[in-house]
């Protein structure tokens, strides 16, 4: 059986990123850029005022009481050719100062009166201008292709004067259920069914991951229905199955798999939960096969298969980073697998704490709901215990750490 890093190694290892695509700058957010951004002229373009006030000579304002105002500049004005010494020119934020000025007296500090100003503090030159290419200059790569593109990139691109920007493309995933005892939320459930909560939770996750979900839908245990679904399934950009892939008398989907040409690169990984986990690759694409069980499901998307999105959408870090946190109680394991708790993060004091997120067995779904972080617990490890470092990173969906400093959960 492969150990959780060469099973996740060999996945990314089959995955390439995708094509790219232009689009337009709101449509860029949470996307990576496929071009470096060199920025075409100077930011700011012009020298302009960093405040409301008036433009001088710094050298003048030492030898006299007062200046008389012999122009004004709003932002978006154009600055007059020449400016004589001895006066001020009232300007505002952004505008463009004359070149004859070399210093901004902001409002505060001077007294307006009959058109003349008088200064209530030094002048230094310089000071309150914001001078040409200071922030970006002409030819500066402002950021290398590959970059995720958030509000802050999309100022700089459209104070750039871009409309649009090359992204690599999102991969449509394909998410199907299997198994006999499904029915689809919204309907009535008869004895022994169940509701298909994999689909869309699956479809969740994929979005959140800022891949495009196409859920198939639920696929019968049986040959025929599952031969249909996964063909209908290996036309997107990826595959993921859940359920039927495990050893019971049903669990036909690897083979149907394998009979429609998915190459099976790895069956079975040493990891809990999702031992089961499968992976294979038809035609450049892969096709993850996740256990049924949602627990598992979820943290198995996280673990295998949401890195090999991240590549596949041209990031440079598909793998979350991994933070330290203390643990505050025991975490029961046994030595053999690597175990992904559910863990209920805190900050205090600046410092990461980890709390089991509840009962830890995969049949308890609301664990997942209480926990903001996964731990990677080691093969080789037994229990750990209160007061013991670990390794976590945020879970699926969980926005931030601030979310999970402040206790929403
Ligand atoms: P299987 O991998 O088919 O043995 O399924 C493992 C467990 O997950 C069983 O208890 C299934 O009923 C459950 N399960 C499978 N598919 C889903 C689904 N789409 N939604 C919720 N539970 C599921
Ligand atoms: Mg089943």
């Amino acid at each position: 059986m492969m150990s959780f890093e060469e099973a996740r190694e060999t996945i990314l290892s089959h995955v390439d990123r995708l094509e790219t695509e232009r689009v337009e700058l709101l449509e860029s957010l949470g996307r990576v850029t496929a071009e470096d951004i060199i920025a075409p002229f100077n930011l700011p373009s012009f020298d302009n005022s960093a405040m409301d006030g008036y433009a001088v000579r710094a050298a003048d304002c030492d030898s006299r009481a007062s200046l008389p105002i012999e122009g004004y500049i709003p932002a978006g004005g154009v600055a007059m050719p020449i400016v004589a010494p001895g006066t001020a020119i009232k300007i505002m934020t952004g505008a463009p100062v004359p070149k004859d000025c070399d210093a901004v007296v902001p409002f505060e500090e001077a007294e307006e009166a009959d058109r003349q100003i008088v200064l209530k503090a030094k002048v230094r030159p310089g000071q309150h201008i914001r001078r040409a290419g200071e922030d970006v200059r002409r030819g500066d790569t402002v950021f290398p292709s590959q970059t995720p593109i958030r509000a802050s990139e999309i100022n700089m691109l459209a104070s750039l004067g871009r409309s649009f920007v090359e992204v690599y493309r999102r991969p449509v995933v394909a998410i199907l259920s299997t198994g006999d005892e499904l029915v689809e939320p919204g309907q009535p459930l008869a004895e022994g069914q169940i509701y298909n909560s994999n689909s869309v939770m699956l479809a969740a996750a994929v979005r959140e991951a800022g891949a495009i979900p196409l859920v198939l839908g639920i696929a019968r245990d049986d040959r025929e229905c599952l031969r249909q679904k996964i063909g209908e399934g290996l036309a997107a950009d990826a595959l993921i199955t859940a359920a039927g892939v495990s050893v019971g008398d049903r669990d036909f989907v690897r083979e149907i798999l394998t009979e429609l040409g998915v190459k099976q690169i790895l069956w079975k990984v040493n990891i809990k939960p999702g031992k089961s986990s499968s992976f294979g690759i038809y035609d450049g694409k892969p096709v993850f096969s996740l256990p049924g069980n949602p627990v598992s499901a979820l943290i198995t998307f996280e673990e295998l298969a949401r890195p090999a999105l991240m590549k596949m959408m041209g990031r440079r870090q598909f793998i979350q980073s991994l933070l330290t946190a203390t643990l505050q109680e025991d975490l029961r394991k046994i030595p053999g697998k690597i175990f992904f708790a559910r863990v209920r993060l805190r900050i205090a004091k600046g410092k990461l704490l980890a709390w089991s997120a509840g009962h830890q067995d995969t049949g308890f779904q609301r664990t997942i709901c209480l926990a903001d972080g996964i731990a990677l617990l080691p093969a080789e490890r037994g229990h750990f215990h209160a007061g013991e470092e670990v390794e976590v990173h945020l879970f699926s969906g969980t926005l931030n750490l601030a979310e999970a400093a402040t206790g929403e959960r």
